[in-house]
C-alpha cells in the first residue's frame, strides 16, 4: 500500500474533484493541493467546508500553463497526482470541441510532462524505489469504449471506440498516460468509471438538472425515447474507489469502475419525480412527471454504457455502497437543502472568481 503524504489533485473544484477533497482531508492525513483554473464548472463553494483546513491548498491555474505547473511540483513536492481536471460535458463538446482539446489532451499532455521531469529528478534520485515514489492517477471515464447494444458490459479491455469529440478527447488522454508509462516508466494508474451524480454536481447534468427544473415546475426534458441507458455511480462510493486505486492500484494498470445501477434516462427521470412527489406533497407541481417532455435526442447519442467493475472488486475489494435508491434519496435531499448552492450556480454568481457566462445556455441537458 503507498503512503501518500501530498497529493495533487487537479480538477478539485468540480464535481467529483471535491468530493475526493473533503474525503482526502475528512478521512486521511493527506495534505492536498487543489489546482483547478475555475471555469464554469469549478466552484470553490463546494469546498468551504474543508478550505480552512491546514493541509488543504488551492492554485488557481490552469494545468496547460508548463511554468505554473513546475512551480506547484517544485513548491509541494507530491508523491501523487490525481488528475481530473477536464472539461466534462458531451453536449458542451458537441457545441465547441476546442475546448476539449486543450484542455483533455494538451493539458494531459502538459501535465505528464511536468510529472515526468519531477518524478525522473526528485523521486528517482531520492528513493531506492523510484517507482513505488510517486504515483499519476488519471480519471477517465467508460464513454471511450463506446456504445453497447442491449448486452454485454464494457471490461478493462474491452477497445477503445470513442463517439463523441468529449469521449475522443479523453480517450486520447488515456492514450497517452498509458504511453507516458511504457515509454518513459512514468508509475500510472487510469481509472474508467460510469455515470456519477451526487451533491455539488453542476446543473446540466441529467440528475440535478432534472431535481432542480421539477421543483421549480419548470419542463423536465428528455432526450428521444428516454431509451438509453447509462450505469449510475454515487460520486462519494466513486472517490472511496478513487483512494482505493490510488493507494493500491498496479502500476500501469486500467480499472473500471461502476455502480451496478443500469437505468433507461426515462426510469431515472420518473424515479425522481416520485420521489419529489413524496418529499414536497404539497407542491403544486404534483405529480411531476406530468412536466415530462420528450425532445429532439442528442446527435450521436450512445445507446448504453455499463461496467464490468469485477477488477476492483476483486483486487482492491471495493464495492459502492449506495444502491441508486438510497443514493438518489440523498442527493435529492442535498438539493432541496442546499439552495443557496444552486441559486448560486443557476444565477451564475459562484465561486467569486468566475466571469458571466451565457446564461440562454442554461440549464444545457445531458445524462453524461
Ligand atoms: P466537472 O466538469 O464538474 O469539473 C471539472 C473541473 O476541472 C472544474 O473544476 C474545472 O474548473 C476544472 N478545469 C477545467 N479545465 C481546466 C484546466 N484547463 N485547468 C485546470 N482546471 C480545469 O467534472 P467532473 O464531473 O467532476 O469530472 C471529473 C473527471 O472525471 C473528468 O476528467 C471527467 O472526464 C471524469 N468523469 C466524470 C464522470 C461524471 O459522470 N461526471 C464520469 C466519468 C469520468
Amino acid at each position: 500500500m503507498r503512503n501518500i503524504s501530498t497529493v495533487i489533485v487537479t480538477g478539485g473544484a468540480g464535481f467529483i474533484g471535491s468530493a475526493v477533497i473533503r474525503q482526502l482531508i475528512n478521512e486521511t492525513d493527506a495534505t492536498v493541493v487543489n489546482v483547478d483554473a475555475l471555469t464554469y464548472a469549478g466552484n470553490l463553494e463546494s469546498l468551504a467546508s474543508v478550505s480552512d483546513h491546514p493541509r488543504y491548498f488551492f492554485e488557481h491555474v490552469d494545468i496547460c500553463d508548463k511554468v505554473e505547473m513546475e512551480r506547484i511540483f517544485r513548491e509541494y513536492k507530491p508523491d501523487a497526482v490525481m488528475h481530473l481536471a477536464a472539461e466534462s460535458h458531451v453536449d458542451r463538446s458537441i457545441d465547441g470541441p476546442a475546448e476539449f482539446i486543450e484542455t483533455n489532451i494538451v493539458g494531459t499532455y502538459t501535465l505528464l510532462e511536468v510529472a515526468r521531469q519531477y518524478w525522473q529528478v526528485s523521486c528517482q534520485n531520492s528513493a531506492s524505489d523510484g517507482e513505488n515514489s510517486f504515483i499519476f492517477h488519471h480519471i477517465s471515464t467508460d464513454e471511450v469504449f463506446g456504445s453497447l447494444g442491449e448486452e454485454g458490459l464494457f471490461t478493462e479491455t474491452s477497445p477503445y471506440q470513442p463517439n463523441s469529440p468529449y469521449s475522443a478527447s479523453k480517450a486520447a488522454s488515456d492514450h497517452l498516460v498509458r504511453a507516458w508509462n511504457h515509454t518513459y516508466g512514468l508509475p500510472v494508474v487510469i481509472t474508467n468509471c460510469s455515470n456519477n451524480y451526487g451533491s455539488y454536481q453542476f446543473p446540466e447534468k441529467l440528475i440535478p438538472l432534472v431535481i432542480l427544473n421539477a421543483r421549480e415546475g419548470r419542463p423536465v426534458p428528455v432526450y428521444g425515447k428516454g431509451d438509453n441507458v447509462r450505469d449510475w455511480l454515487y460520486v462519494d462510493d466513486h472517490a472511496c474507489a478513487l483512494r482505493q486505486v490510488l493507494e493500491s492500484g498496479q502500476v500501469g494498470e486500467t480499472y473500471n469502475i461502476g455502480g451496478h445501477n443500469e437505468k433507461t434516462n426515462l426510469d431515472v427521470v420518473q424515479s425522481i419525480c416520485a420521489i419529489l412527489d413524496e418529499m414536497l406533497p404539497d407542491s403544486e407541481h404534483c405529480p411531476h412527471a406530468n412536466l415530462i417532455t420528450f425532445v429532439a435526442d442528442r446527435p450521436g447519442h450512445d445507446q448504453r454504457y455499463a461496467i464490468d467493475a469485477t477488477r476492483i472488486d476483486k483486487e482492491l475489494n471495493w464495492k459502492p455502497d449506495e444502491t441508486f435508491e438510497s443514493g438518489l434519496k440523498k442527493t435529492m435531499q442535498w438539493y432541496l437543502q442546499n439552495q443557496t448552492w444552486c441559486s448560486h450556480v443557476q444565477d451564475g454568481s459562484y465561486a467569486g472568481e468566475r466571469l458571466g457566462i451565457d446564461k440562454s445556455s442554461l440549464p444545457k441537458l445531458g445524462e453524461g
